[in-house]
């Protein structure tokens, strides 16, 4: 599975900067054209993070569009192809965003986390 190894190498990007803490939410840019599917990500992310400190995190995904310049007419347009056609008929065109993933910021716990019998005051 594609989304597998992505998954994995994005967790463990994340393990390797911020160590031994518990991550609370993990935000991804995952453009329109990069050919991941989300929901599969989701699914992977479970599986490569049981264990980890981004165990039962959760995960936001931004899905930026796609956009695209034709290098013939030099007009920029949003597509949501992953080989677009400019509307000139050139098929030089160029993908300028939607087609990336990045990891945007993650979420940690910054106190250690209370046991579960834990009792919290309110107010
Ligand atoms: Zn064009």
């Amino acid at each position: 599975m594609h989304e597998l190894s992505i998954t994995q190498q994005v967790v463990d990007q994340i393990v390797e900067k911020l160590g031994d803490v518990r991550v609370r939410r993990v935000r991804l840019e995952v453009g329109q054209l990069s050919g991941i599917v989300p929901d599969a990500m989701a699914f992977c992310f479970e599986l490569v993070t049981a264990g980890t400190g981004l165990e039962g995190a959760e995960l936001d995904f931004d899905r930026p569009a796609g956009s695209a310049r034709c290098r013939a007419c030099g007009d920029e347009f949003g597509t949501a192809e992953v080989l677009p056609l400019c509307g000139c008929g050139s098929a030089d065109v160029e993908v300028t965003g939607g087609s990336g993933l990045r990891i945007r910021g993650v979420e940690v716990d910054q106190a250690c986390a209370p046991p579960a019998d834990a009792r919290t005051t309110q107010g």
